[in-house]
């Protein structure tokens, strides 16, 4: 028996526990929907919630320093703490990636990335047309560009990931769903 459409499973990515999971996508390709939908609220570490902390404008720009160096410590003490955590910001360059990578590392937790390779046209008609904040379309351009730039060269291969899963179509991300590994 074929499955109805609605009902075809999506693609299921298996995390070990702890983990720390590595949203990677540009702004617009569905990333803060994605962890909402999948994982606590508890578990995930936003840069643009901690620009909105310090600022009360999660687009506030002067404050990425600030937001990160947070971010880290933050993180820095999960996984000391050994509680799977999400990243959810572009990590679009391989400096963003291996930075996060390593403080994963450093507790001996596997970190999995989870790619968000969605069309360029897609994610910037859903950048432009979001409720609330809308990033200036060259900033999108050149996260696209970085992103292409990471999977074309190789360099996402060799960030240290324990596992890459890689979303290229809106139904994937649609349907995508996690399971826990042994
Ligand atoms: P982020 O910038 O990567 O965190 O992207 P968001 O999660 O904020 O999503 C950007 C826009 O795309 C929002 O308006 C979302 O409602 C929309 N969006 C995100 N994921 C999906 C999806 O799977 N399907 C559709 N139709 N829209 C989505
Ligand atoms: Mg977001």
């Amino acid at each position: 028996m074929s499955l109805a459409r609605g009902d075809r499973p999506g693609p299921r990515v298996v995390l070990p526990e702890p983990c720390l999971i590595v949203l990677v996508g540009a702004a617009g390709s569905g990333k803060s929907t994605l962890a909402t939908r999948l994982f606590p609220p508890d578990q995930v570490l936003s840069s643009d919630a901690h620009r909105a902390m310090l600022t009360g404008d999660e687009s506030n720009q002067r404050v990425t320093r600030t937001a990160f160096a947070i971010l880290h410590r933050q993180l820095a003490r999960r996984m000391a703490e050994r509680v799977t955590t999400v990243v959810d910001a572009t990590n679009v360059t391989s400096f963003a990636r291996r930075a996060l990578v390593r403080r994963a590392a450093a507790e001996g937790i596997p970190a999995v990335a989870i790619v968000l390779d969605l069309p360029p046209v897609l994610v910037l008609a859903r950048n432009a047309t979001r409720p609330g904040r809308i990033v200036p379309e060259g900033a999108v351009r050149r996260q696209l560009d970085d992103l292409a730039r990471s999977i074309r060269r190789g360099s996402l291969d060799a960030d240290g990931f324990a596992a890459i899963h890689v979303v290229r179509a809106s139904a994937e991300l649609d349907t995508l769903s996690i399971g826990r590994g042994p």
